[in-house]
């Protein structure tokens, strides 16, 4: 059951074959069985009891309020949620309770969904691993070396994931910074998860994965609430299993929010996919600058395989170039530290969460405290930060990313009114690494590997989305990401449906697992 989509979900639910509050709680057991994948940070589980029981006795009053009534989501821990803790993973938060919620956690709430608990995160979504948390790492469910696991129930199958055993004690990275939010997904523990995309953090998860993570347009998707890394890169991201949940949630979230001015202010209508898709008439772009070095033959394969499959079914699928590709990684270094350096500022010991000892002078506190609270990824973009806006850097490091981010957000537009209309490239260089070689990377070569291909799309502002498309040859997850024109959110998510319904990714593999894993443990 919670490897259903949310149509046939809703369709339970609306028929009386299942109840909110058994979802809810088989969501709970599945969280609870799977915990030491540290997917969640917080459970709420008597405050979603609750609402799961009030959202049955609306429907049999006949007082449905539609398709996402009573249906489980997680929150990623960034954003902030009335009366239930939210920490960022940092120690810095810890016990902090905000007195208000987030614009999309309360217009799910609007529509009767339940919000099942807050997930793990790299502490202020400032990594792509999830590993740097004060909460400890989120584990990868796929090739989990669970304890007693239930793989020998699959040993004949052809089918049956490979684990590795005890051989090394070590497992693969869940991919960050919404590694938590994608992994209740992943694992069936929530049917939706938000998480935040300033630089791919959620579409490098979701590829890592296996599932689909949307950022929508910039503007499209209210910030109010999202605790903010890069105000002007930031998007709340949609992590689905599928494509047409992820439209619905979209249509549930988007539009207008007067608590945020860069939010649009055209309407913003719902919409829902069709089944029957054409790409006939469809130009898709194949940037050669995301032909990058380090990018593992798999993906390579999956990547030549779906623009064949665009090509056969009449699509035109042409060569593009985005020239500026080569410098977004060093333009949003810059601008994310310095837009984190006047973020950060308002962590000072006095209002949030934690409060260092030392009491000899204001200035004093707010240091250690600040030294205490933060881990060095943080501090090392807060001290970056403060040298890009010195007087004297200003102009040749700040005002001069800002101009490469300009350059490179032309890239894209040239390249849509050139005639193409969606352009196609791979999530991540590989499928999901080990967490000891993740570890042993230093975070900024680290950044360079894994955002090359998802942060020039932030830059732009355009909208794009991760695809699960197949696994890998070592029974991986691999996604491709499909980017679109600004606004056409909805033209993009169709022809991600189009290539979800040709690759028919191996879902049912993990499925038989976590059900055989439920009935043994
Ligand atoms: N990995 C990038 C960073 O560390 C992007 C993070 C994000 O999208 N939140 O900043």
């Amino acid at each position: 059951m919670l490897g259903l989509n949310l149509r046939q979900i809703a369709t339970k639910l609306q028929n009386g074959s299942l109840s909110a509050e058994e979802l809810c709680s088989r969501c709970y057991a599945r969280a609870k069985k799977l915990s030491e994948l540290n997917a969640f940070v917080t459970m709420t589980y008597e405050q979603g009891l609750q609402e799961a029981k009030q959202s049955d006795q609306r429907r049999k009053q006949g007082a449905s309020l539609g398709m996402l009534d009573g249906v489980p989501f997680a929150v990623k821990d960034n954003f902030s949620t009335k009366g239930i803790e939210t920490t960022c993973a940092s120690r810095m938060l810890v016990g902090y309770v905000p007195p208000y919620t987030a614009t999309v956690v309360q217009r799910l709430q609007d529509k009767g969904a339940v919000m099942i608990g807050k997930t793990n995160l790299d502490e202020f979504a400032m990594g792509s691993g999830s590993v740097e948390s004060v909460h400890g790492p989120v584990r990868n469910v796929w090739r989990y070396p669970f304890r007693g696991a239930a793989n020998d129930n699959h040993s004949n199958s052809k089918e049956a994931i490979q684990t590795d055993g005890d051989e090394d004690g070590d497992w693969f990275v869940a991919g960050g910074s919404s590694g938590g939010s994608a992994m209740a997904v992943t694992t069936g523990a929530s049917l939706v998860a938000f998480g935040s995309d300033t630089g791919g953090s959620a579409r490098n998860p979701a590829s890592y994965c296996g599932i689909v993570g949307l950022k929508p347009t910039y503007g499209v998707v209210s910030r109010h609430g999202l605790i903010p890394l890069v105000n002007s890169l930031d998007v709340p991201a949609v992590l689905t299993k599928t494509v047409d949940d992820a439209a619905t949630v979209l249509g549930a979230i988007g539009g207008h929010d007067p608590l945020d001015s860069t939010t649009v202010t055209d309407s913003f209508d719902p919409f829902t996919l069709p089944d029957e898709i054409s790409v006939k008439d469809l130009t898709i772009g194949i940037p050669k600058e995301y032909h990058t070095p380090g990018m593992s033959s798999d993906v390579l394969q999956a990547w030549s395989k779906a623009a064949d499959l665009f090509e056969n079914a009449g699509a035109k699928v042409i060569p593009v170039s985005l020239p500026h590709t080569q410098f977004s990684i060093v333009c949003y270094s810059v601008i994310c530290a310095t837009e984190v350096a006047s973020n950060m500022a308002r962590y000072d010991g006095i209002e949030y969460g934690y409060r260092d000892k030392e009491t000899s002078s204001t200035e004093a506190l707010y240091a250690a405290t600040r030294w205490e609270g933060f881990n060095d990824v943080v501090k090392g973009r807060i001290l970056a930060g403060n040298y890009f806006l010195l007087k004297r850097n200003y102009d040749h490091q700040f005002q001069q990313a800002m101009k490469v981010r300009r350059l490179i957000a032309e890239d894209f537009q040239k390249v849509y009114d050139s005639g193409v209309d969606v352009l196609l490239t791979p999530t991540t260089l590989s499928d999901a690494i080990k967490y000891r070689q993740f570890a042993a990377i230093d975070h900024r070569a680290q950044s360079e590997q894994q955002d090359v291909l998802t942060q020039p799309i932030n830059l732009a502002g355009v909208p794009a989305i991760n695809v699960p498309i197949t696994l890998s040859s070592h029974s991986l997850p691999i996604g491709l990401q499909l980017i679109g024109q600004n606004f056409q959110d909805r033209q993009l998510l169709t022809v991600a449906k189009w290539l979800e319904q040709q690759v028919q990714f191996p879902r049912h593999i993990l499925e038989e697992q976590l059900s055989a894993l439920e009935s043994t443990r």
